[in-house]
C-alpha cells in the first residue's frame, strides 16, 4: 500500500511526540518494528554515510536489519534551517577530549549525529582515491598498503556515483581518468578565482565537480539552487545524503531505525561470537537487542570508542583488539584554508562550497622533500566561519573583525587537502571523563610528524601562490584539519590491523566494522565516496555469504559478485517524492 502523505507519529519527537517524515522521505508503509527479544540478522551501529548504505543493501537483500542511531531522525522540512547559526545540532557535540602536540578541533569539524550522519552536513565533494593510494607503502615506503586494490573498489565507485548521483566533468584527468554521467555545475565566484589562479600558473583544474549535488532536476529531486547552505543540511534536497538517497529505500524494504539511541556496549557470547548490543534510549533507559551479527559504523572516533568500551574477559584491552591497533593510526587531512581578497565582489556563498579543484600535486614527486601530496579545492565559508577564519588568520577582533566581516563579499577561500600519514601514536583512547550515560568519552591524541609538516608547508605556500595568481590583493591562511578516518584499520595481518578486506574483525567472525575508520591510508581525496563504496562492497560480501556469517567461522576471502540490482531505484526515480495525492 502506498501512503500518499507524510506519515505522522512514526518515530517520536522530543518536542511533541510526533515525527513527520518530510517530503524527502516517503514511506510506502509504516516502518517495521522488531522486538528486542527477536534475534535480528544484523544490527548496524550508526546510520551515517556508511551505515545508511549497509542498511539499505541488507534490507533490500531480505535480511532483518536494525539501525541504532545516537542522533535524531531528521525531518528535513521541519528540522533544518538555511541558517549558519542554526545548524550546530547536525554535529556530534557530546563531550570528547583532545590532546597531543597538534590537537584536533572536535565537534563541528568532524562527525554528524543523526540519521545520515556526516553525509547530512558534508559538502558532498566526491573525488575518488587514486590507484597509488592503495599501495603507498610499496611505492613510497611510508604509511601502509591496503589489502585491496583500486580495481576492487572501482565498480563500487561507479555504482555510488550513479546512485547519489555525482555531477562532474565528462573527463577527469587525475588518478584513474574517468568521466561523470551527470554534467558539471556552473562556476561560482570562488570557482572562477581557482580557475584564474591555476590557469595563470599552468595548473590543470577540474570545474563543476565531482560533487554529489544535482546539477539538473533528477527524477523527483530538484536541482541545486546555489544558495550555499550545503553543510547546513540542504533543505532543498539537491545534495545527496544517505538520509535522502538510501534510508527511504531501506525503510521501504523492511529495515528499522531506532533513533536517539546510544549503543553503549557490544555483548560477546561464550563461543567468541557477539550476541547483540546494549543501548540507552533518549530517556536513559537501558535496552538489549539480540542479533546474529553486528556492524559498527560509528565514525573514526566513536567506533574505536565503542570497541574499547566493550572490553570484556578475553578482550581486556577492547573488543576485537588482540592486535592493540583499535584506536591507532587515526588520520586527519591537512585542511588549511587560504583566503584572498579581491577588488571585485566574489560572493563565495553563491554556490556549493566545493565545486572546483586541482589534483595536480596529489602524487609523490621526488623533487619535493616529502612523500605523497595534496589537492587544492574551493571552499565557501559562510559569514560565521569566515569571521572565525579572520580571527585565526589576521587576529581580527572587535571593530577590526567587524570591518573584515563587512568585506565578506570580496573574499574567496581555497582549501588544501593534504595527506597526513597513518602513525601509531595518533590514536583514540578512553578518557577519564564520562558522558551522560556514564560511558567514558573518547580521548583523541594527534601529532604531526616530519613528513606531514613538510607537506603542509609546501601545500600552504602553493595554495597561497595560486590565490595570488588569481588576482587577490591580500592572501592569508588559517591552519586546520579535516576528515578523520582510520583507528580500526583493515589489513591482511591480524597482528597489525583490526579488520580484514571485507570489514570483518580478525578476532570475531560475526563482528564487522564498516566506516571511515577502516581506511589504512587516506590520500588527498575527500573520504565520503570511498567510505560509501566500501560499505556497498561489504554489503555485497555479506549477501554473498548468506547465513554463513551467522553460524560459521570459516572466512571466505573471494571477492563477491557485484549486485548492481540492489541500488535503490528511488535514487534516480523517486528520490524526493512530492506530496501529490
Ligand atoms: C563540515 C564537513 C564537510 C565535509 N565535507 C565532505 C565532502 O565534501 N566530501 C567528503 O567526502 N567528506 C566530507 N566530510 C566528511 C564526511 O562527512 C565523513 O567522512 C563521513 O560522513 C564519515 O562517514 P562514517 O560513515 O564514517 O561516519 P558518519 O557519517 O559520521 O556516521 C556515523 C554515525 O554513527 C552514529 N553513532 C556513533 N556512535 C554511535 C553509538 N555508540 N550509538 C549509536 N549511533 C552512533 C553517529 O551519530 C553518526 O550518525 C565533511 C565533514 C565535515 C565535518
Ligand atoms: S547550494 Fe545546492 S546543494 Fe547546497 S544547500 Fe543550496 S540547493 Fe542544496
Amino acid at each position: 500500500m502506498n501512503h500518499k502523505k507524510p506519515i505522522l507519529g512514526e518515530f517520536g519527537l522530543p518536542q511533541n511526540g510526533k515525527h513527520m517524515l518530510g517530503s524527502l522521505q516517503y514511506l510506502h508503509a509504516p516502518m517495521r518494528k522488531f522486538e528486542e527479544k527477536d534475534e535480528v540478522d544484523y544490527i548496524i551501529v550508526g546510520v551515517g554515510a556508511a551505515g545508511g548504505i549497509l542498511l539499505q543493501r541488507l534490507a533490500r537483500a531480505g535480511f532483518n536489519v536494525v539501525g541504532i542511531e545516537a542522533g535524531p531522525f531528521w525531518d528535513t522540512e521541519r528540522d533544518w534551517v538555511s541558517d549558519e547559526a542554526g545548524s550546530h545540532k547536525l554535529y556530534w557535540e557530546d563531550p570528547r577530549v583532545t590532546g597531543g602536540s597538534d590537537p584536533l578541533a572536535l565537534g563541528a569539524n568532524n562527525c554528524g549525529k543523526g540519521v545520515g550522519g556526516g553525509s547530512v552536513h558534508w559538502a558532498a565533494f566526491t573525488p575518488r582515491l587514486h590507484p597509488s593510494d592503495f599501495e603507498v607503502y610499496t611505492r613510497d615506503g611510508v604509511g601502509a598498503d591496503w589489502p585491496i586494490t583500486y580495481r576492487d573498489i572501482l565498480p563500487y565507485y561507479e555504482q555510488l556515483e550513479l546512485e547519489m548521483p555525482v555531477a562532474g566533468p565528462a573527463y577527469y584527468p587525475w588518478g584513474h581518468p574517468h568521466g561523470y554521467a551527470y554534467g558539471p555545475h556552473p562556476m561560482g565566484g570562488v570557482g572562477n578565482a581557482l580557475i584564474r589562479g591555476c590557469s595563470a600558473l599552468n595548473i590543470p583544474v577540474s570545474i563543476g565537480g565531482p560533487v554529489a549535488i544535482l546539477s539538473g532536476s533528477h527524477g523527483d529531486r530538484p536541482h541545486c539552487i546555489y544558495r550555499g547552505f550545503c553543510i547546513q543540511g540542504c533543505k532543498v534536497g539537491a545534495k545527496a545524503s544517505t538520509l535522502v538517497t538510501h534510508v527511504p529505500d531501506a525503510l521501504n524494504k523492511g529495515a528499522e531505525i531506532r533513533d536517539r539511541c546510544m549503543v553503549s556496549r557490544i555483548e560477546l557470547g561464550n563461543d567468541r561470537r557477539v550476541t547483540g548490543i546494549h543501548y540507552f534510549d533518549n530517556d536513559g533507559a537501558a535496552h538489549f537487542q539480540k542479533s546474529k551479527a553486528v556492524i559498527v559504523c560509528g565514525y573514526a572516533i566513536e567506533t574505536p570508542r565503542l570497541l574499547l568500551n566493550s572490553a570484556c574477559p578475553g578482550f581486556e584491552n577492547g573488543l576485537a583488539n588482540s592486535s592493540g591497533t583499535v584506536g591507532r593510526y587515526l588520520m586527519a587531512q591537512a585542511g588549511n584554508v587560504v583566503l584572498g581578497r579581491f577588488e571585485q565582489p566574489v560572493r563565495m556563498y553563491k554556490a556549493p562550497p566545493a565545486h572546483a579543484l586541482t589534483e595536480e600535486f596529489y602524487e609523490t614527486d621526488p623533487r619535493r622533500n616529502f612523500a605523497r601530496g595534496f589537492a587544492i579545492q574551493t571552499v565557501g565559508p559562510l559569514p560565521i566561519a569566515f569571521g572565525k577564519q579572520m580571527l585565526a588568520a589576521k587576529k581580527a577582533w572587535g571593530w577590526g573583525l567587524r570591518r573584515e566581516m563587512m568585506d565578506y563579499n570580496h573574499w574567496a577561500a581555497f582549501g588544501l587537502l593534504g595527506e597526513i600519514l597513518p602513525w601509531a601514536d595518533n590514536r583514540v583512547t578512553l578518557a577519564k571523563e564520562k558522558d551522560r550515560f556514564g560511558l567514558p568519552v573518547a580521548h583523541v591524541s594527534f601529532n604531526l610528524h616530519d613528513n606531514d609538516k613538510r607537506l603542509i608547508k609546501f601545500a600552504k605556500e602553493k595554495t597561497m601562490e595560486v590565490m595570488a595568481a588569481a588576482g587577490a590583493t591580500e592572501v592569508v591562511q588559517e591552519a586546520r584539519y579535516a576528515h578523520l578516518v582510520g583507528a580500526a584499520r583493515m589489513g591482511s595481518d591480524p597482528k597489525t590491523s583490526v579488520v580484514d578486506k571485507f570489514g570483518r574483525t580478525h578476532d570475531i567472525a560475526n563482528l564487522f566494522v564498516c566506516d571511515g575508520s577502516i581506511m589504512p591510508t587516506q590520500g588527498s581525496a575527500n573520504p565520503g565516496l570511498t567510505i560509501q563504496a566500501l560499505a556497498a562492497r561489504t554489503a555485497d560480501y555479506l549477501i554473498s555469504q548468506g547465513t554463513r556469517i551467522f553460524n560459521s567461522d570459516v572466512r571466505d576471502m573471494a571477492s563477491p559478485p557485484i549486485r548492481r540490482e540492489l541500488a535503490p531505484p528511488e535514487t534516480w526515480g523517486k528520490g524526493v517524492p512530492r506530496l501529490n495525492d
